[in-house]
């Protein structure tokens, strides 16, 4: 095998890394095409770290056509490319987009042997050899393109490396599983990925939330009814195939993605703490709540409701983002960015009751107005005639922009 060692030369975030794992969590060999028609580990890199923000590139190997491999992590690293299954998997990455490319020779043969010496190094069994798609939540995502049986049809025919070796058992991972048939009343990760298809298609199925209520077997109807096939609200065989295949409105971000892995929602997954956080209901509870209210300077309940996502609105607008009220990774990462900044703790507001701190005093004294430490109507209006004078959006919130205008 011709490996090259790039785990120090790719491009990398210089404030976040991921975090590594013990060898023998890993579970699961990953494999996945890059869905472009050509590219680099070089190129991912740049791709995941510069447009995504993630710490590194998504794959610990990458193969190019000629059948040169790249290792860019060690197997211990948790990079992000099977979304919450990330934990216990290694990716392995072939150039190239399958869709539309057949698999040349040399690049299968080096997929191969780099499969079969990870699988030996890290006891994977074959059924443990997964595509992208066969990964839980991934069912409608056409990566990599190519018979995930056939691929290890080939580990085992050709696998002359092994003689005699004993297959370990497969350990399948709790969940894992595909279900064939989903209907009303499942919940699970198979059935969140089912109401994304489903909203990636404009047949908007409701909250996202794996639940399959009401409001999901309506999208689903709706579905099958454009479709042309059997409404009956359940997603058999049939309708599993149309979704995948169903060329909607909806815009197919898949296709003009440098990468198959241009999945923002890919990062939501990485950790407890970093969930996408939005309002429904039942409203989302948790630590990571509180560091967005904190920050935004919402209430500070732990509980997503409409007012904490009033704040994130504002928060987003301060900062020039999508203004969706959704904390998903470019909000978050907004929200990380602000603690770096001078002493900037969350976004100020006339609110009721008015907020108070040593932050307001600051703004206080740096605005000539009373400092009384109550962020009231007072404080607003000389927040707006500052804003007004430095030429910035003018209204009466001190968000991490004004901030600087008035420190830095
Ligand atoms: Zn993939």
């Amino acid at each position: 095998m011709n490996i090259i060692d790039k785990r120090n030369s790719l491009a990398s975030s210089s404030s976040r890394s991921y975090r590594r794992r013990a060898k023998s969590s890993i579970r699961n060999i990953a494999i996945h095409h890059s869905a472009t028609t050509s590219g680099s580990a070089e190129a991912f890199a740049r791709y995941h770290v510069n447009e995504l923000g993630w710490p590194g590139i998504g794959y610990h190997y990458v193969v190019d056509k000629d059948g040169s491999i790249s290792l860019c992590h060690d197997v211990e690293v948790v990079s992000y490319h099977v979304g919450n299954s990330n934990s216990y998997a290694v990716g392995i990455c072939m150039v190239g987009d399958f869709r539309t490319q057949t698999l040349g020779e040399e690049q299968r043969q080096a997929t191969l042997d780099l499969t079969r010496s990870l699988m030996s190094e890290l006891n994977i069994p074959i059924d443990n050899v997964w595509g992208h798609m066969e990964f839980p939540g991934y069912e409608w995502k056409p990566c990599p393109s190519i018979n995930m049986q056939t691929f290890r049809n080939w580990l085992s025919e050709e696998g002359t490396s092994m003689p005699g070796r004993p297959s370990p058992r497969p350990t399948y991972v709790a969940g894992a599983r595909q279900r064939t048939v989903l209907s009303r009343g499942d919940q699970g990760d198979d059935v969140r990925a089912l109401q994304e298809r489903l909203d990636e298609l404009n047949f908007h199925p409701g909250p996202i939330d794996g639940i399959y209520g009401s409001q999901t077997t309506d999208a689903v109807m709706r579905f099958q009814r454009a479709a042309s096939i059997t409404v009956d609200g359940i997603v058999g065989p049939e309708t599993r195939e149309n979704l995948r295949d169903f060329e909607g409105s909806g815009d197919q971000r898949e296709h003009g993605s440098p990468t198959d892995e241009a999945d923002d929602k890919e990062e939501m997954y990485q950790s407890e703490s970093r969930r996408l956080l939005r309002f429904i209901r039942p409203m989302m509870r948790g630590e990571d709540v509180q560091i967005v209210q904190e920050k935004t300077g919402a209430v500070v309940d732990g509980v997503y409701g409409p007012e904490t996502e009033e704040s994130v609105r504002r928060f987003q607008r301060e900062e020039d983002l999508t203004i969706d009220g959704i904390v998903g990774p470019q909000t978050w990462r907004a929200l990380d960015r602000i603690n770096t900044s001078t002493g900037y703790q969350r976004l100020l507001s006339v609110q009721t009751p008015y907020l108070q701190g040593n932050d307001v005093k600051r703004v206080q004294r740096a605005l000539n107005v009373t400092t009384d430490g109550l962020y009231g109507p007072m404080t607003e209006r000389a927040v707006r005639n500052f804003q007004r004078r430095e030429g910035i959006s003018v209204d009466g919130i001190v968000g991490p922009q004004t901030w600087r205008r008035l420190f830095n």
